[in-house]
């Protein structure tokens, strides 16, 4: 999944309004981001296989570091540990890892069985919502339209910066969505890992975003 994450964590500023949207996406896409590393140290394995499942074309055969149960709850619990002892936003501490820990469950959802539930486990879970183009788009999309609709009432903009900036990165986000679905698929596993690390910059530009709007407690 990609948008629906993206959602969660737009969706998560209503719960939490003092923690910074480009924490709370970086807490949802949290095991996305250790993935390339993952991918480029040899420590996790893919391959690209076109028709894997409808919607990509990647064979996610080997990623139990990031993509179990297990260690999701075990990222989760140290993001929201470590986000408590830099803050002491309590709320924020369980926002974090409750956003976190649903980036397993949506790809759970999303994937075919290959999400394991915890490093060297045989069981492997996926409800494979990829092997429809047509039901993911929907899915995707409106989870991506709600959590957009969420943090836009949520928070409003101290002046044009905060219209722009939040703006163009939720257009951003969904033009590389589609970009994502139409393209051809990655020529390497490499590649795949550099592009993917390219994401992390989403990040600084949500907190570029967020600190030109501020909660409206609605
Ligand atoms: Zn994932």
């Amino acid at each position: 999944m990609f948008l629906g994450h993206f959602a969660v964590g737009l969706a998560a500023k209503k719960v939490a309004p003092k923690t910074s949207l480009a924490t709370l996406l970086a807490s949802a896409e949290f095991v996305d981001m250790l993935w390339p590393v993952f991918l480029l140290s040899g420590t996790e394995h893919v391959r690209i296989a076109p028709g894997a499942t409808a919607v990509t074309p990647l064979d996610l055969y080997d990623y139990p570091l990031s993509h179990s149960l297990l260690t999701g709850a075990a990222w989760a619990a140290g993001l929201a540990l470590a986000y408590f002892a830099l803050r002491r936003y309590r709320r924020g501490a369980w926002v974090v890892g409750a956003c976190v820990l649903s980036h397993w469950v949506l790809d759970a959802v999303s994937h075919r069985p290959d999400m394991p539930l915890y490093p060297g486990g045989r069981t492997y879970v996926g409800l494979g919502l990829w092997n429809s183009v047509a039901a993911t788009v929907a899915v995707e999309f409106g989870l991506f339209v709600a959590g957009v609709a969420l943090y836009a009432r949520s928070t409003a903009a101290r002046d044009r910066m905060g219209q722009f900036a939040f703006w163009s990165l939720a257009s951003v986000l969904a033009v590389l969505y589609v970009a994502s679905l139409v393209g051809p698929p990655p020529p390497d596993v490499r590649t795949l890992a550099l592009v993917s690390m390219a994401g992390w910059l989403l990040i600084p530009w949500a907190w570029w975003a967020d600190s030109h709007r501020e909660p409206t407690g609605s």
